[in-house]
């Protein structure tokens, strides 16, 4: 029962869990002082003094990756890097050495660098958010202002943002048991950390207003709702039943099957050897999307087939007998990689990314088959490999014919509505096909993954998404090939419940959300799934279609 004076609001739940506790905010950016002009005898001193605060800057943030892992080591890493790039640090001179202070320099500098990371799209303009993040705590060191960014908490806390730096949901710890942001979409930064440190998240709270530092809430990361000042008992056992289910999720050790017996496959997404060891070590019955794109990300000239050939085998020999999916290079986009040559376009997402990278120049499909081919070789291991961004029936064909002929069991993503509408005729020329939750839905709405204006668009749970994924899983069956799903999709363990209701027979998610889709998938039977499946489809949008099939799933 809630408190009366309650107040609900709804945002996109990305990580499951129940979180109650006092409000804690970010620190707010440091006051920037008035603009002084340096004395042209001082400019290398201030000169210094810049280049000593984004040191410092480095070091805490080098110092604090050492103590995290995975993703958040991974970000903390990346956001240093950023505090000690030469470009950065050269635009922040040049300004001084005309006279402008160091925290003004610093300022313009980063905006610099923010105009071109937004212009360039993608990936790039993501990192905006870690520039504005670094120019904060160089202008804190250098006016000795505290260091912005989340309070350590000393009781349990539910941290409460506009947005997070991913720095900030980096360093989080077990104190923070809830997250909430008002903007953030399901792939942001803070969804992911969340989601590998186990937080209950909801992201999206377009209307939230301001909540008091201190005040209680409660927030459901299955759900999406926050519940401010509720019932203080009724919260503490929303909190304790979560435990338990959170108990069982740790208790959970595979195969994924459901309660009555019906198998799903549940596969990891890894990106390199490493991610594959690990993955290894967990609940993964294999690799359900290798993203080998991830690996070359900063290479300026490809990849020899030998080097590719030995980083493949890395992946297959983790898996040595089970089942890995490699997916060839999704370059483009919002990953872009710089040795295939493509022009710069004006709307990248829909321009040459993926398997249309081939069909001017098919060279580096084919090397990269080659590579696959040798690892396969090398390890006595049959992977299967797959094409992103295809979109008609020739793309699949031109594929499978390039990947067969090296002796390779041949698939393609449905990323694209064109291919999911097909996803028949296209089954007529591949093994097997893996769905990409993250660009279907993108593509479906029309609305860009990265935007977080418009996560509540690119919700997997939009029943047209969920329709295109009924269609493909129906051809999958009638034709008696497996379909998958590899997008965030996977990795809820509610939806997980829907797509295998749909006729999905497997789910491919990252390693730490594997035990939750698991084990709740373990709790429901099939015939429960599908009626989950029909309600869901049903809905008239995603929190209608959220809730129809939770409550189906508890019958
Ligand atoms: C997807 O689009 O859902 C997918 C798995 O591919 P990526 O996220 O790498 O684009
Ligand atoms: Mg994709």
């Amino acid at each position: 029962m809630n408190n009366p004076t309650a107040t609900v609001w709804k945002g996109v739940p990305v990580v499951p869990g129940v979180g109650y506790g006092p409000v804690i905010r970010p620190e707010p950016r440091p006051p920037v002082p008035a603009p002084v002009t340096v004395a042209e005898a001082d400019r290398d001193t201030e000169i210094a003094r810049y280049d000593a605060a984004a040191a410092t800057v480095a070091a805490r943030l080098t110092e604090r990756a050492a103590l995290a892992s995975g993703a958040a080591a991974e970000v903390l890493s990346a956001t240093a890097d950023l505090a000690r790039d030469r470009g950065l640090s050269a635009a922040a001179a040049q300004r001084i050495r005309t006279g402008t202070d160091a925290v003004h320099a610093c300022a313009e500098a980063t905006d610099q660098f923010a105009a071109l990371f937004t212009q360039l799209g993608g990936l790039m303009a993501e990192r905006v958010t870690d520039l504005h993040d670094i120019r904060d705590r160089i202008v804190a060191e250098l006016t000795g202002a505290p260091e912005p960014g989340v309070p350590r908490p000393t009781e349990p806390s539910v941290l409460v943002a506009d947005d997070l730096a991913p720095a900030d949901t980096a360093g989080l710890d077990e104190r923070t048991v809830a997250l909430v942001t008002r903007l953030g979409g399901p792939t942001s930064h803070t969804a992911i950390i969340a989601r590998q440190l186990g937080i209950p998240c909801v992201v999206a709270v377009t209307d939230l207003p301001e909540i008091p530092t201190g005040t209680p809430v409660l927030v459901n990361g299955e759900t999406g709702e926050i519940l401010v000042r509720p019932d203080e008992l009724a919260a503490h056992a929303a909190v304790r039943a979560s435990a338990e289910q959170r108990s069982a999720t740790s208790a959970w050790r595979g195969p994924g099957r459901t309660a009555d017996g019906h198998p799903v496959g549940i596969l990891a997404n890894v990106q390199d050897g490493a991610s594959a060891q690990q993955a290894a070590g967990s609940q993964a019955e294999g690799v359900g999307l290798f993203r080998t794109e991830l690996a070359f990300l900063n290479r300026e000239t490809e990849p020899g087939v030998d080097e590719q050939a030995e980083l493949y085998a890395a992946v297959l020999r983790a898996f040595t007998g089970r089942k890995v999916v490699v997916r060839t290079l999704d370059a483009g986009s919002d990953k872009p990689l710089a040795f295939t040559g493509t022009a710069a376009e004006p709307n990248p997402a829909l321009g040459v990314r993926g398997l249309r990278i081939a069909f001017d120049d098919p060279g580096i499909l084919d090397r990269q088959l080659d590579a696959i081919a040798r690892a396969a070789e090398q390890t006595g291991e049959q992977p299967w490999v797959m094409a992103p961004m295809v979109s008609t029936v020739a793309d699949a064909r031109f594929f499978a014919e390039r990947a067969r002929a090296r002796g390779l069991v041949a698939g393609v993503m449905v990323e694209v509505p064109a291919v999911a509408l097909l996803a028949d005729r296209v089954l007529e020329h591949v093994d097997f096909l893996s769905i990409g939750t993250n660009d279907l839905t993108q593509y479906t709405m029309a609305a860009d993954r990265l935007s977080p204006g418009l996560a509540t668009l690119t919700d997997p749970w939009q029943p047209a998404h969920l329709a295109l994924v009924a269609q493909v899983a129906r051809a999958g069956t009638a034709a008696g090939k497996p379909v998958g799903v590899c997008g965030e999709a996977a990795a809820d363990p509610l939806l997980a419940c829907v797509l295998v209701g749909l006729g999905i027979t497997s789910l491919s998610a990252a390693t730490a959300a594997l035990p939750a889709v698991g084990a709740r998938l373990a709790t429901v039977s099939l015939d429960l799934c599908r009626t989950a499946a029909a309600v869901a489809l049903a809905a008239d949008d995603p929190g209608a279609a959220r809730e129809a099939a939770r409550t189906a799933l508890q019958a």
